[in-house]
């Protein structure tokens, strides 16, 4: 049985999604740039993607900028604060994702200051210094806070950040790649400046994303050449990546609740099973108020410890580890080292999507159980 619980990774084609990005592969081939019929028609399925997406965010297509992903988006949103609009100041924390946690580190000079706000062992950001770092900053500020941990899943209070860096006039950027297509978002009504989208997290393809830039706020491009993006990115579109991602978002938000349901309900499920089979597993950041397609545990310390991604592969189980060694990277994860998770016991993320099934979870728990306990006993 092959089961793929690694979604916050990255999330499998919509079949949907594969049909509507076809005629760009293999029909409508022509350089968006170019003014014949050939460009022109790749030039208005790229437009027409634009609107879906505004459309879907109530946002002005005008503010949608296309990118290679999240990674460019993130380097784009805080490059273009400090270099654009005066930043001076970038108040993150410690477990961004590393596409803004290496940007914000790039930017550190004697000209910008970091500060990174408190958090909890749930990985919450302490709101109360959050507003002291606000309170006391007389430098241009840039908030850079993701709304969904990708690790742990912990969300983040968009709207309060959001109010509090109107208060204190900062700029706020939210890493959205996690939650984008999974939580309804309303541009119009949520103050932001930068949020952040990437196409393979919600079933679209891989090398695709946006950056909403609001309209009040303007940046130049990271990628100079053309004038594509209306000068903001330079080089030839990836059309079909954009008509794919503009579908994969649109399915997303026309089921969101449906999804959502299915989800959340696999994840209690999975949460359950592996309370009842495996005594001592404990939920890494928070039980309440975290990203429903995630669930990170701690497990047991067992003979197979640090081998347990490894046996899960074999078993064809695909899910991702966090804990030092278990990833096969020297470091471990930046985020349980931030949030001080116990790292002498393994800690496995699972992830979710609307294709999981209440059987893929039974396997999965039955052979961890086998693994970490040393018997198959069914589920
Ligand atoms: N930000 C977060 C929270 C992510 O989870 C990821 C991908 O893992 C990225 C940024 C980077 O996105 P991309 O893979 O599209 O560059």
């Amino acid at each position: 049985m092959k089961v793929y619980l690694d979604n916050a990774a990255t999330t499998p084609l919509a079949p949907e999604v594969l049909d509507a990005m076809m005629p760009y592969l293999q029909n409508h081939f022509g350089n968006p740039s170019s003014t014949h019929q050939f460009g022109r028609s790749a030039k208005s399925a790229i437009e027409t993607s634009r609107k879906t997406i505004a459309r879907l965010l109530n946002c002005s297509p005008m503010e949608i900028c296309f990118t290679s992903g999240g990674t460019e988006a993130d380097n784009m949103a805080i490059h273009g604060a400090v270099n654009e609009l005066g930043v001076t100041h970038i108040i993150s924390s410690p477990i961004e994702h590393h596409a803004v946690l290496h940007t914000v580190s790039h930017c550190a000079s004697a000209k910008v200051r970091i500060s990174m706000v408190n958090l909890d062992e749930k990985g919450h950001v302490d709101i109360d210094h959050l507003r002291s770092l606000l309170a006391s900053a007389k430098e241009k500020t840039l908030v850079s806070l993701m709304q969904a941990n990708n690790e742990v899943g912990t969300l983040l209070d968009l709207e309060h950040v959001s109010a509090l860096c109107e208060e204190f006039g900062a700029l706020f950027h939210s890493d959205t790649v996690q939650t984008m297509g999974h939580y309804p978002l309303d541009l119009a009504k949520t103050k932001i400046h930068f949020v952040v989208g990437s196409a393979h997290k919600f079933h679209g393809p891989k090398g695709v994303g946006f950056l909403y830039i609001n309209r009040t706020v303007h940046v130049r491009p990271l990628i100079l050449g053309g004038s594509q993006e209306r000068n903001m990115r330079a080089g030839t579109e990836n059309i079909y990546g954009i008509v794919g991602m503009a579908k994969a978002l649109e399915l997303s938000f026309d089921h969101i609740d449906t999804h959502r349901a299915h989800i959340e309900n696999i994840k209690a499920y999975m949460k359950s099973r592996l309370q009842l089979k495996i005594p001592g597993v404990a939920v890494n950041g928070c039980e309440d108020r975290s990203l429903y397609t995630v669930l990170n545990v701690r497990l047991p310390e067992s003979d197979n410890s640090s081998m347990l991604l490894f046996l899960l592969d074999i078993d064809g189980i695909a899910c991702s580890g966090g804990s030092a060694c278990s990833s096969g990277s020297n470091q471990g994860s930046h985020v349980l080292r931030a949030l001080k998770v116990d790292n002498t016991v393994p800690s496995i993320r699972f992830s979710f999507s609307r294709y999981t099934t209440t059987q893929e979870v039974d396997y999965t728990v039955s052979r961890l159980k086998e693994h970490l306990i040393g018997k198959s006993i069914p589920v």
